[in-house]
């Protein structure tokens, strides 16, 4: 799915044309990784508005990942989520995918070099359902991946860090190419963490069951939500590790991310999850997380940004 061009990028503080927000060749993040960054999503609502969901959490998130990377930003917090505000403003953006990114520029290749600067750039576009509309109203095939998800002593899993990334493209790839949608990732014991850019939920027996934050897990904003909302709406829910074997043997499966949303997953290593559809559970937190996100549901005004 190619990126559809706007006119502006913020870079560093400046509103730069499209076509000219490029880098050097010998860009220090472009060759080991060493950069941190964000999805955020903006929505039109029901009444016509367009709020960023969850714009402050996304941006402490960034500062913290940028934080465990010792990656010194030149902006402060309150500036980036300003920046986010005005690139959907200026590129006329109602619904749109933001991507800010924080990396070293160039000037020194050493692995040590503290030469090159720290560099912020929010980026805004159109993007429409990460795995398919196709795949948020009937579910996914994922396959579980031989790739590992890196132990917590090893990948900061509590930063989004590009480097980070390559293990779950070659997840990502690996699935694909065998004809599934997305990947499962288990750790090194041989427990299930998340999908390639999701986090993971199962639902047993009227009990909705995620990993812990303490597993080699991305702490996702949308999991967190989903977390809050099926509180709310009375679910037994509760945050432990579970083994592949559970997952087959699940009622239902979903997947939650900012780009992915909440998908239901209808079939894993070519079993049918519960009754090959989305389940109820799984229907009823989708549902309410629209509703919230861009319906006229506006109990969680907190977790929006209006432009
Ligand atoms: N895990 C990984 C590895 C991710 O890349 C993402 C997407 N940011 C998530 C989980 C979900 O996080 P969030 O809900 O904050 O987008």
């Amino acid at each position: 799915m190619g990126i559809k061009k706007v006119d502006k990028i913020w870079v560093d503080g400046a509103l730069v044309d499209w076509d000219d927000a490029t880098d050097h060749m010998l860009t220090h993040t472009l060759h080991y990784g060493l950069g941190v960054f964000e999805g955020i999503r903006a929505y039109k609502r029901e009444d016509g508005r367009t709020a960023v969901f969850r714009l402050t959490e996304h941006i402490d998130r960034l500062f913290e990942s940028a934080h465990i990377c010792t990656l010194e930003v030149r902006h402060t917090r309150q500036e980036v989520i300003d920046a986010c505000v005005e690139i959907l403003r200026v590129n006329k953006l109602t619904s749109a995918y933001l991507r800010p990114l924080i990396y070293l520029g160039s000037g020194a290749l050493g692995l040590g070099s503290m030469e090159p600067p720290v560099r912020t750039v929010v980026a805004a576009f159109e993007w429409g359902a990460y795995l398919g509309d196709d795949g948020l109203t009937k579910g996914i095939r994922c396959k579980v991946s031989a790739f590992r998800r890196g132990a917590v002593d090893s990948i900061m899993s509590k930063g989004k860090i590009c480097g980070q990334y390559t293990t779950s493209i070659l997840a990502k790839r690996d699935a694909i190419k065998s004809g599934y949608d997305e990947a499962i990732m288990l750790d090194g014991n041989g427990l299930v963490t998340e999908g390639t850019g999701e986090n993971i939920f199962m639902v047993k027996d009227g009990v909705i069951r995620t990993p812990p934050k303490s597993a080699s897990i991305l702490a996702g904003i949308t999991r967190e939500t989903v977390m809050t909302l099926a509180e709310q709406l009375g679910y037994d829910l509760r945050e432990e590790q579970f083994t592949r074997d559970q997952l087959w043997t699940a009622d239902e499966i979903f997947l939650t991310g900012t780009a992915a949303e909440v998908t239901p997953v209808r079939e894993l290593d070519d079993r049918r999850v519960g009754s090959g559809e989305p389940g109820p559970v799984t229907r009823r937190i989708q549902d309410h997380f629209f509703s919230i996100v861009k319906g006229a549901d506006d109990a969680h005004n907190d977790w929006l940004t209006y432009i």
